[in-house]
């Protein structure tokens, strides 16, 4: 029997700045998603329902990054209703794509994009939640994993250790037994430096990884560096590769900024 809303763990769903595609992987859970909809009450979530209920909430999952002076207040207003935090995807993991203002006049942009740059009020940067307030999960990708996202809620629902994998996602290509696209045809991949969770899905269509889960644990860049210049691969394109969805996650931001000099 479905217990009552009022007796269902709490979850608030958030968007900051992003391009909502890790909200909608929760949407994409479809079969899962009705189960976990009646395991939790859905309080507050606008992508999928106007109906909202006032925090505090037990379970808040965060899409997005930090862009305004307005996100970084609001961010701290949901960090004190949250019991639990987590944020999902590239934006809300390590800055996003919109990251890569980072390294920009952002001033020079506004005033190129837009007809009247007055009304723009936009931060210099774009940060991860984490720089903000305290963060008690995250989950990687652009966009995340469904697979992942259901066992991290599951985790939430039951008290359990969420299995997150942190290794590389060479790991899942010989899991799934994919052939090497990087010693097979020298294409570059990302792969050696990337953390699974994807199950290996580009080179699996023969194409290399391109970073989207961010640095795997203790990522060696620096040999990563040694096979993309024995492939022909210069420091430009792999500063640019690692300088995409997670340009401003710690181990590609530091390896970035030493390769650009
Ligand atoms: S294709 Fe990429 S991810 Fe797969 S084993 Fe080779 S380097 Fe690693
Ligand atoms: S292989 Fe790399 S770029 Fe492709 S989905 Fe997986 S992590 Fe993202």
């Amino acid at each position: 029997m479905t217990r009552a809303a009022e007796d269902r763990p709490s979850v608030a769903v958030w968007k900051f700045a992003s391009c909502d595609g890790c909200q909608l992987t929760l949407l994409d859970c479809e079969d899962e998603f009705l189960t976990i909809a009646g395991a939790v009450h859905i309080a507050y979530f606008p992508e999928a329902t106007r109906a909202a209920t006032e925090g505090p909430y037990d379970l808040s999952i965060v899409e997005g990054s930090i862009t305004t002076s307005h996100d970084a207040e609001r961010i701290r207003e949901i960090r004190a209703m949250s019991e639990t935090l987590l944020t999902i995807g590239a934006c809300a993991t390590a800055g996003g794509i919109q990251a890569l203002k980072n390294w920009a006049d952002v001033d020079e942009f506004i005033s190129i994009v837009y007809a009247h740059p007055e009304y723009i009020s936009s931060l210099a940067t774009s940060t991860p939640i984490a720089e903000h307030v305290d963060v008690d999960m995250e989950l990687r990708g652009c966009p995340i994993s469904k697979r992942q996202l259901i066992d991290v809620i599951d985790a939430f629902l039951t008290g359990r250790r969420p299995t997150i994998p942190t290794y590389a996602v060479c790991v899942e290509c010989k899991l799934r037994g994919t052939p090497c696209v990087m010693v097979a045809h020298g294409t570059p991949c990302m792969g050696p430096v990337t953390q699974s969770g994807c199950g290996a899905l580009c080179p699996a269509f023969n194409r290399g990884c391109y970073g989207c889960f961010g640095p795997s644990e203790s990522p060696n860049i620096e040999s990563l560096r040694e096979v993309w210049h024995a492939i022909g691969v210069d420091d430009t394109q792999l500063v640019r590769a690692l300088r995409t969805f997670n340009a401003y996650s710690r181990e590609f931001k530091e390896a970035s900024d030493a390769y650009a000099r």
